[in-house]
This record gives C-alpha cells, structure tokens and sequence, in this order.
C-alpha cells in the first residue's frame, strides 16, 4: 500500500524538478463536470497526475470528522460515512463529482440554504503549490488567506491534496413533500419561511413554468411506507410536478439527479427503457469528453448556474421572463455563510442579502441570434448576482474583476504559483 505521504512526494518532486514555466493541467481518475470547451487547452497541457490520491483517509465518528484525498467521489464518500449513520453536509447531486473539485470549483445542493457550499464544510487543506512545496492551510493559521481563496479558483492557486471535513448525522431514509405554488411571490414567501424558521433539513425546488412553481423539502426519517428510486425509467424532476411526497433512501436522495437535473439522459421512454440503466451524468460527460473534437460547438446545450441574491430574484424573473424564457429551472436556495473572500468589495458592497438563489439552467439549446451567456452575464452584472464559472465564460477581463477579488488571489498566487504554471483564473476560466 502507497501510503499519503509517498503519493504528494511524487507530485510534490516533478513539479520541484519541472525546469519549463509551460501550464500544466491535472489529469484525474473520474471524469470532468465541467461543460467541455472545444479547443480547452486542458487537452494538450503537460499533465500533473493527481489520480491516486483517491483515497478516504479516515472518519471519525465521535468528532464527525473525515478526512479523505481529493480524487474521493461523492458516491464512494457517501457509502463510507453511511456505514457510521453520517453523511458529508453537502452532497452534490452528481455521483461522481469529487471532494476536490467541489472545493476547486463549485458544489451545492439542498443543504446550502442552511450551510452554504462543501468548502464551507472544510476545516483544513493540503496544498501543493506550483514549486513542489506542501501547505497546510485552516481558517485560522497563517495560511488563512490562501484557505479562503482556494474556492472557485479551479486549481489556479494549487493542487488540493487532502481534505478535512465535518460530517452530519443521518438516517436512512429522506421523506420529501412537494409543495405547489403559482407565483414567484407565493414561492419566494415559502423560501423564505423555511430559511428563517430552518424547519426543514432540505430544500430545493424545480421552477417548471413562470405559474408553476415546486418547492421540495424534506426530512431524513427513519422508516419509510415505501421507496423510490429514479435511476432508470422515472425522471427525478418530472416527479415533482405530480407527486405531493415521496420516500427516498438516503443515497438514491442525494443522487436523485443524476440522470440529469432538468435534462435527463437518455430523453425518450424507449431509450430510458433499453439503456436507461446504463446511462447517467458520468457516461455522458465521458463520452462528451472523448468526442470533444468533433462534436459541434453549437451543439452543446447551455448550461448556467445564476447565484441571485434574495432580494433581486423578482427582478431577475421578470427580465428573465421577457429575454430568455426557458423552463424548467433548478432552483436552491443557497446561505453565504460568510463574506468570502474571493468575491470583489464592489460585488458584496452591492448585496445586503445573506441568502442566494442559485436558479440553473439545463439543457438549453444554444441560439445563432443570442449569445445568451453574455446577456445573462451583463444582467447578474447589473443586480449584483453572480455565476459559477463551470461552463462558457464570456466576461471581459475587467467586467470578471468586477466579480472576483482581483486583490486577494493576486495576493495568493505570488505565493503559491508566481510562474503561473496553473493559469490565472480569467485566462483559464473565460478566455
Ligand atoms: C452537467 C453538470 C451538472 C452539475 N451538477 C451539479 C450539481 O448537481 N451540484 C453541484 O454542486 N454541482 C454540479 N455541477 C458542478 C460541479 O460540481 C463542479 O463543476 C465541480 O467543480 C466538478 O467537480 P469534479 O470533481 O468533476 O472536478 P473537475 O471538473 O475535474 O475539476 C473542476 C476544476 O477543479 C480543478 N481541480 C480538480 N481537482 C483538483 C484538485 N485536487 N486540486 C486543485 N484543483 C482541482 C480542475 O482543474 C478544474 O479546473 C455540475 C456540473 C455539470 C457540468
């Protein structure tokens, strides 16, 4: 057995020894949850080889801490700490989404209106920085800035080698109960609700038309009258139009999209039927990404995730209404737990609010006239929201510093990769 600290001294020595300034990418075990780019230079770079540090360190179950590599997947992750009656605080929803790269770029689910993303959860990283050197980085050591940082900066400040993370109780079922609602005044009134009374352990919500509005929240239980799961011939988010509950067991909850959130694979009843078992998010993006060459730019769907603050989402609706108008949406509702400090002062100058609505677009088909990505970006610009940066960025270069904290990870790439051999954020991310 390859023991931790054997793996991070291989990384550790070829980026010590690496004499070339060239960027390099990671090449991982699982695949990739980022809307594939044609022409993303992640394909050529030299490659630094992350891929055994897949491992679950260890839990324990008295402190409900755990500590794991980066490469563990949130379904193995989910096994493990069940087996304890615990799970991470926020699971997202796609099963082989890594501890990692949830920290590196996003993660959120229906936990995040109480405990806001993954990294929120993190009580400690290991860093290996561009020069081979190790960190370890907490809230509250010298290293706080770069702790901070590593969040949404997509591998640009430094490799993530190890995590440390709390853990919650759990049981082994979940009971969801799906509330109608038929405006956006009625639905936001419930949102907030729950988040000011936090009586409920989860919620999210499918925004299936602009008067039919699905708020999902639920509860772990212990027992369940019966059990669904939707991975084969039901379609997770088109039971929430017909269903008042359901029981789910815990697992089959947290990975309850991964058909697809709004945009399921396969589509119809036939193919659900013949390869329905066999195909998921994981096939899909394997696929998109082995035929990345060749398939047409155009023809990858929209993908975006909109983090609107509270107080602005009856103005972004209206507008989204009369210039984008696609349905249904995911919609989360998401706590910023603390103001971070990636985010610009302007960006958190603009926002008294301390609940988001993070509202995602799936599955959209792109459009010759409207570079919707664009016209999305200029509207969050205007109202102080902001986006994850997992699929096409078109923000100008000062128009992104608008957004992120240009000070604070300029700050942190002097120390951990002035060669810039990660990238910076904005080339690698938006251009
Ligand atoms: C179709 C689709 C659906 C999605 N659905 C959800 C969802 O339901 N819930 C949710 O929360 N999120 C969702 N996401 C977003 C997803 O969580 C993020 O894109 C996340 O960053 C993916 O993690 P990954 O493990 O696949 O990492 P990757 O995509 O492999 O990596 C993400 C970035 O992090 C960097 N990185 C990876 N590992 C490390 C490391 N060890 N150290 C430093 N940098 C690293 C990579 O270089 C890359 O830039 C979805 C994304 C897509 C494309």
């Amino acid at each position: 057995m390859i023991t931790h600290k054997e793996k991070i001294d291989v990384i550790a020595k070829q980026l010590k020894e690496r004499t070339s300034t060239t960027p390099v990418s990671l090449k991982k075990k699982s695949v990739s949850h980022q809307v594939p780019k044609p022409g993303d230079k992640k394909y050529s770079d030299e490659k630094i080889d992350v891929s055994n540090l897949n491992e679950i360190i260890s839990i324990d179950a008295e402190k409900r801490i755990c500590v794991a590599e980066p490469g563990v997947t949130f379904v193995d992750l989910v096994e493990a700490t069940m087996k304890h009656n615990l799970v991470p605080i926020i699971v997202p929803e796609l099963k082989t989404i890594t501890i990692g790269g949830a920290v590196a770029g996003c993660s959120i689910e229906s936990m995040s209106f109480k405990h806001g993303g993954f990294h929120d959860t993190c009580l400690e990283y290991e860093i290996i920085t561009a020069k081979g050197e190790i960190m370890v980085c907490t809230p509250d050591n010298e290293h706080q800035l770069i702790f901070q940082m590593i969040h949404g900066t997509f591998g640009t400040l430094g490799i993530i080698s190890k995590l440390t993370f709390r853990l919650i109780p759990a049981k082994p079922f979940v009971k969801v109960t799906y509330e109608r609602h038929m405006t956006l005044e009625s639905y936001k009134a419930s949102i907030w609700k729950h988040y000011q009374n936090q009586d409920v352990d989860f919620m999210d919500g499918i925004i299936h038309s602009p008067t039919r509005y699905v708020l999902s929240v639920a509860n772990f239980v212990d027992h369940a009258p019966y059990t669904h799961s939707y991975d084969w011939m039901r379609i997770y988010h088109v039971s929430t139009r017909k269903r008042k509950e359901d029981y789910l067991k815990t697992p089959d909850y947290f990975f309850r999209y991964e058909k697809g959130v709004t945009n399921v694979s396969p589509k119809s009843f036939l193919g659900r039927l013949l390869f329905g078992k066999f195909i998921n998010s994981t096939s899909v993006l394997r696929m998109v990404e082995k035929f990345q060459k060749i398939i047409p730019k155009d023809k990858i769907p929209i993908t975006i995730d909109t983090f609107i603050p509270f107080s602005k989402v009856s103005e972004f609706m209206a507008w989204y209404g009369k210039s984008v108008n696609f349905f249904p949406l995911w919609c989360v509702p998401y706590k910023i737990v603390r103001k971070y400090e990636w985010l610009s002062d302007e960006l958190l100058n603009k926002t008294e609010d301390d609940l988001f609505i993070d509202l995602a677009i799936y599955g959209m088909k792109k459009n010759k006239e409207i570079d919707y990505y664009k016209i999305l970006e200029d509207k969050l610009l205007d109202i102080g929201a902001i986006k994850t940066l997992i699929s096409t960025n078109s923000y100008s270069e000062s128009d992104f510093w608008r957004v992120w904290n240009k000070e604070n990870y300029t700050k942190v790439k002097s120390i951990t990769d002035p060669q810039n051999i990660f990238r910076n954020l904005y080339t690698k991310m938006c251009t």
